[in-house]
């Protein structure tokens, strides 16, 4: 039921940013607040009975349910930023894009070393994005509790980059 209300919202936008992508744009899931409160039940219903220590939610539209998520469950929340947008002391991790890399960034007081850290975010794509912050938040001596992602495109096997990691996944539609 949510994986068709999630589906039927999202919009394709062809040769976006890029020529030849087409982006899944969420945007139109925040014009509609009972679907957004389905989305943070179901999240939640999924995470009954799950030991978490706090939410990593990652820049930008990680943030939007990353937050509500840690909210509900009563936990901290855990900005994962792009390189020069934290204002305090981080720990930093740079990973391999296509072309380049691409520097992610913690706070260093963002949570205490053994905590179980949830990874959410928005979409998962090749899986790259959550692997770096995977490997970040161990490197701060967290633990990986799972991941949730609002959409999942499988075609890029994201899932099997990040099972090996956690695999306790939540993706409501794909
Ligand atoms: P990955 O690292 O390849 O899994 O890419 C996932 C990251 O890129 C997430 O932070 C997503 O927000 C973003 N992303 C990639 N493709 C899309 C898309 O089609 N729509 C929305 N976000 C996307």
């Amino acid at each position: 039921m949510i994986q068709q209300q999630i589906k039927a919202a999202i919009r394709d936008i062809h040769d976006f940013p890029k020529p030849g992508i087409i982006f899944k744009d969420i945007t139109p899931i925040l014009k509609d607040p009972v679907l957004c409160e389905g989305i943070s039940d179901a999240f939640l219903e999924k995470l009954k009975g799950a030991q978490i220590d706090g939410i990593a939610g990652i820049e930008s539209r990680g943030f939007l349910f990353g937050l509500t998520l840690a909210t509900q469950l009563g936990v901290p929340f855990i900005p994962v930023r792009k390189a020069g947008k934290l204002p305090f002391k981080v720990n930093q991790k740079v990973y391999e894009l296509e072309y380049g890399t691409a520097t992610i960034e913690i706070h260093t007081d963002a949570f205490t070393p053994g905590d179980r850290i949830l990874i959410h975010d928005d979409l998962l794509a090749t899986g790259g994005t959550v692997t770096a912050t995977s490997q970040l938040i161990q490197e701060m001596g967290g633990t990986v509790a799972g991941f949730s992602f609002v959409v999942g495109l499988s075609f890029l096997n994201g899932i099997e980059k990040i099972t090996p990691i956690s695999d306790n996944i939540i993706i409501l539609a794909d």
